[in-house]
């Protein structure tokens, strides 16, 4: 798929929404992401995957790691194609953890996944909590890189989608100065 394929199946997915939003971050944008959208296709989820797979193919991935909830079904996905297993982190204590008997053995080839990435902070977050196991991190795979290539989780990010949206402090936010209604979107 290319680019323009994969923005016109978010589009029409109802992923990609277009207005004056809080992220979870604090900062704000004129556009938000629900990517779950399109994973309640298995479909398009299967298409998608296999495009977030495709660069590291042969690379020898191991485990794929994604945070709750929203890296899950990807995470699970592109294991599925790269034929290594899926496991995620969830919240834990302001970071994230593995839990539920997850666990990755030192040196295993890791491939963390996630929907979309903004400010990278939940990667930075899964890659924190499995640091303790002595991973080899292959790389960092999403869906969509909403930061126009700047966000930087400490390991390299590939992403089927990049879009370079508007993100701004709120002090600095241009839909805030000319009065647009603030939406605070639940994902
Ligand atoms: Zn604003």
């Amino acid at each position: 798929m290319t680019e323009a394929e994969i923005q016109a199946v978010l589009e029409a997915t109802g992923v990609i929404r277009r207005g004056h939003f809080r992220l979870t971050s604090g900062k704000h944008s004129d556009v938000f992401l629900l990517c779950t959208m399109v994973a309640q296709h298995p479909r398009h989820l299967e298409r998608l995957a296999a495009e977030m797979a495709a660069p590291f193919r042969g690379a020898g991935v191991e485990v794929v790691v994604g945070p709750a909830m929203g890296g899950i079904l990807f995470a699970y996905e592109v294991a599925r194609t790269l034929g290594a297993r899926a496991i995620f982190t969830e919240k834990s204590d302001g970071g994230m953890a593995l839990r539920r008997g997850f666990a990755i053995a030192p040196g295993e080839r890791v491939l963390v996944v996630e929907d979309a990435i903004s400010t990278a902070g939940s990667v930075r977050n899964v890659l924190a909590a499995i640091a303790p196991m002595r991973p080899t991190i292959v790389g960092v795979s999403a869906l969509v890189d909403r930061s126009g290539g700047r966000a930087d989780p400490g390991a390299p990010v590939r992403a089927a989608l990049r879009l370079d949206v508007g993100m701004w402090d709120p002090q600095a936010c241009p839909l805030c100065r000319a009065g647009v209604p603030l939406t605070e979107p639940k994902a």
